[in-house]
């Protein structure tokens, strides 16, 4: 196993969105430098780091260039191209390796993979061919199609109700590769955090429970009342996941708890995900500062939860009329605001988090909702 790449050392990152930022923000406190690499400028990841390269990705000149400057480079989303990942690796570490990002950028992959190593996904069938729509049966529905790569956010996915509707909503994603997938009737959505060093230890947080609006992730709660069984069990599933796809860094896997009490996995993340922001607030050690570790051959932190939290989105609706009122929700006791720097608002971009935290995870959803709500008042509020 290679050196450790210790506090002081020049840390790489491919993309620049919020997941970027925050993990910057973490490797900073750790004593690194961050150099992030992207087609864009004055980016969240780039407002926080010590030099922001802006180039294509298949620039592969400009992504050997900035790999020579660095000690070890990570990502912060999961479709940057693999030709860039080769480049990269030439001349410095890349983790979560290709391998990883080749499984999990695509999900027929994805799901072929989970199965074979005997984990519970959303029954699929591939859709590559007319043959293959011919051959679905009436029990295969009500099902979503969701194109095989580049989703995300319900990005490429459309309901389809009976067998009669396939054709159209075939059509309406252009005929791509795509998977069908039996529609799941669940209790809640979960999601568990996990890292694995480059020693093979692993850490997983205790499950977070999703709950998503227009398929974007609205509100994260910490697990009050899931049963200590079944939070186990998922906890356990994550370690495999971790282990058999030989993952060095975090990686999130969201699940679906079927009304039939059966965990299954709906998709993996090889990064930090939405749903671990809380525990930038609530963990003694949070998912960004477990991806500095792991990178860097550190040892993984405890991902012991300090108090019960909850996470709520700011999406760019938020500001339809006019700027949120900031000081509302920073007047409440125990919410944390988050913001990424983003300059424009668009209807579901994500801008921004807010943390609650509470004695109890329920008490924590509350006031992160309300606290959300405040952000809507016309006049300032006092405690
Ligand atoms: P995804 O992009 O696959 O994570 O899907 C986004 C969201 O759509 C999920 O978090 C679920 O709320 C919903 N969804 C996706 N697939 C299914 C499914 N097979 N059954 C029920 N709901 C689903």
């Amino acid at each position: 196993m290679s050196e450790p790449v210790l506090p002081g050392a020049t840390l790489g990152v491919l993309g620049s969105g919020q997941l970027g930022r925050m993990f910057a923000i973490a490797a900073r406190r750790l004593g690194y430098r961050v150099h992030v690499f992207s087609p864009d400028d004055d980016t969240p990841t780039g407002q926080v780091a010590d030099l922001e390269i802006q180039s294509a990705y298949d620039d592969l000149d400009a992504v050997a260039k900035f790999a020579e400057q660095v000690e070890v480079v990570t990502f912060e989303f999961e479709n940057v191209p693999s030709a860039t990942i080769d480049a990269v690796s030439r001349y410095a570490p890349v983790y979560p390796a290709g391998n990883v990002l080749h499984t999990s950028q695509q999900r027929l992959r994805e799901k072929t993979f989970l199965s074979s190593i005997g984990i519970a996904v959303t029954p699929f069938h591939p859709i590559q061919s007319a043959d293959d729509i011919s051959s679905l049966s009436d029990e295969d529905f009500p099902a979503i199609l969701k194109t095989a790569a580049w989703g995300y956010d319900g990005k490429g996915q459309v309901k389809v109700a009976t067998r009669a509707d396939i054709e159209s909503a075939w059509d309406e994603i252009d005929r791509q590769e795509a998977i069908l997938e039996r529609f799941v009737d669940f209790e809640c959505e979960l999601s568990v955090v996990g890292a694995r060093g480059r020693d093979g230890s692993v850490q997983t947080y205790e499950p977070i429970i999703n709950s998503h609006s227009n398929h974007i992730l609205d509100l994260s709660v910490t697990s009050g009342d899931l049963s200590p069984a079944l939070a186990e069990e998922a906890k356990k599933m994550t370690r495999t996941i971790l282990e058999e796809l030989d993952v060095v860094g975090v990686m999130c896997v969201e699940f679906f708890l079927s009304t039939d009490g059966r965990l299954l996995v709906n998709e993996l993340a090889p990064r930090p995900h939405n749903s671990g922001h809380l525990t930038i607030d609530a963990h003694a050690t949070c998912q960004f500062e477990q991806q500095v570790r792991a990178v860097c051959g550190l040892p993984l932190g405890a991902p012991t939860q300090l108090r019960p939290a909850a996470m709520a989105n700011l999406l760019g609706d938020l500001w339809e009329a006019g700027e949120p009122n900031w000081a509302a929700a920073l007047a409440m006791d125990d919410v944390k605001l988050h913001l990424y720097g983003k300059k424009e608002a668009r209807a579901g971009r994500k801008m921004g988090h807010l943390t609650a935290l509470a004695d109890t995870a329920e008490e924590a959803a509350k006031k992160a909702k309300a606290a959300r709500q405040a952000l809507l008042a016309k006049e300032p509020q006092t405690a």
